[in-house]
């Protein structure tokens, strides 16, 4: 018979790896002594099996060569593993394998069993190579466990409940990672479900579940997600700097279900419980942790001023419809210079203040108010800080702003918590900033369709879980 010519070298996937030696040549050489790269293209031309044990005898007396099925379980990169036969199938190239261990393992509790019956052949997705999909086949044995019941064998290629290779999921877990999930799912060709599916299976087996415990100083913040429809609550460890539990919803019971988890021992160590002033929060956290201090975010005390100075903005706004004076016109396009760090403003911005400074009164000391609390929280001192917070609420409560009448009020109500941001200067920049983190995974995922799904996503981005993708090591 007429042989196929083989193909240069650097086509196939043995090729790639480097793994056919010179002696792959098959010039002068008889059919038994056919390099890989032809046997695979003779199985394709037949859609036969390439059976195991296949070898090349030394070409010449110094060169070594190496069996088929070595090269092929190298190429799959898992230990433990026997390589039974290869072939070509429509969606790619299917190995038969089988675990190397002679006696099988219960997947729940890893020991060894008696094997009680097999069950139909099963494929498992494994890494491709190059734009070839590659499948491993077997037919999973079923264990007698005197512990757990009949259960399927552990196999050493993937997680029991998985149809994908761990190294697969470990890649997509990666993968998702750095990029958005609709990315993955075009570099891998799975559906993007699937990647959610693989994130949250993975994080459900990889969830240190030590990271409640020495709990000190936590941080409680909500992240909105699918258009600010629905919620989760997310807290963090501010000592390791991570994303320690996540929850569904925004509501005290949300929180008290992190307080169920943590425990009553765990949850007494607590001492200080960074928030914004969510009274849901603040009542949990007076229910289950009576001795943590509750410091209260800066920044969210700032946006209360912020909010005020808008509210009053667009009162005046309304009060000077329909009037062309000057008053009206030093309105329009205001709002980023009144909200604006006085650092941050551009010339323009700063000319428009100024507009403002003459022509409202009311509108100015509403920004006023708003700069002169942002600079009470600056202080150092707690005693100065309370001095000048005391005198700011006094000047609120007398300015005929019925926006800060009512945020002195409310800065009346959690002063403690206000003034503690002082004492200890903790913000809940760092839930904000993972915030800001997992707002981009919710973009890049083009919103998460279930709370499951982001709180994966989180886990897995935020939760200082390590990954061992398998990426080439740098030359
Ligand atoms: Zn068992």
């Amino acid at each position: 018979m007429r042989r196929r010519p083989a193909p240069s070298r650097g086509e196939g996937p043995a090729a790639a790896a480097g793994l056919l030696g010179e002696g792959g040549e098959k010039d002068g050489r008889c059919g038994c002594h056919s390099t890989m790269a032809d046997i695979l293209e003779k199985r394709v031309e037949r859609r036969t099996v390439l059976p195991v044990g296949l070898s090349c005898e030394k070409q010449t007396r110094n060169e070594e060569t190496v069996r088929i099925a070595t090269v092929l379980r190298k190429l799959l990169g898992v230990t433990s593993l026997l390589v039974k036969a290869v072939m070509f199938e429509a969606k790619g190239m299917v190995v038969n394998v089988r675990p190397r261990w002679r006696n099988p393992w219960c997947s729940r509790c890893g020991k060894v069993c008696t094997a009680y019956d097999r069950c139909p052949p099963r494929k498992w997705r494994h890494l491709a190579y190059g734009r070839l999909l590659l499948w491993l086949r077997y037919a999973p044995l079923r264990v007698d466990c005197p512990r757990c019941g009949i259960h399927v064998e552990q196999v050493p290629w993937a997680s029991p409940s998985s149809r994908f290779t761990s190294e697969f999921e470990e890649l997509v877990a990666y993968y998702a990672q750095q990029m958005a999930k609709t990315a993955v799912a075009k570099l891998l060709g799975i559906d993007w479900r699937t990647v959610g599916a693989i994130v949250e299976r993975l994080i459900s087996e990889r969830l240190d579940p030590k990271r409640l415990d020495d709990l000190t100083v936590i941080g409680v913040d909500e992240l909105s997600f699918r258009r600010r429809h629905n919620y989760v609550t997310v807290v963090v460890d501010h000592l390791r700097k991570r994303v320690v539990w996540v929850g569904e919803g925004k509501s005290g019971d949300t929180l008290r279900a992190f307080f169920d988890a943590l425990g009553p021992e765990r949850t007494a160590k607590l001492t200080h419980v960074t928030m914004d002033l969510s009274s849901a929060f603040i009542a949990a956290v007076d229910e289950r942790a009576p001795q943590a201090e509750k410091v209260f975010d800066r920044f969210h005390v700032q946006r209360l001023a912020s909010d005020a100075v808008d509210e009053v903005r667009r009162d005046e706004v309304r009060r000077l419809a329909n009037r062309n004076t000057g008053e009206a016109t030093a309105l329009k396009q205001s709002r980023w210079a009144l909200l604006k760090k006085p650092w941050n403003l551009e010339l323009r911005e700063e000319s428009k203040l100024a507009e403002v400074q003459q022509t409202n009164k009311r509108l100015y000391r509403a920004y006023l108010l708003k700069e002169s609390l942002a600079s009470g929280l600056d202080y150092r001192q707690p005693a100065r800080a309370e001095r000048h917070l005391d005198n700011w609420m006094s000047w609120a409560r007398r300015s005929r702003l019925r926006p800060f009448v009512r945020v002195a009020k409310t800065i009346q109500r959690f002063k403690q918590g206000v003034l503690a941001y002082v004492r200890t200067r903790l913000t809940n920049g760092l839930v904000e900033g993972l915030n800001n983190k997992t707002r981009l995974i919710t973009r890049r995922a083009f919103g998460f369709h279930s709370a499951r799904a982001l709180m994966a996503m989180i886990h897995l981005c935020c939760g200082g879980i390590t990954l061992a993708p398998p990426l080439p090591v740098p030359t």
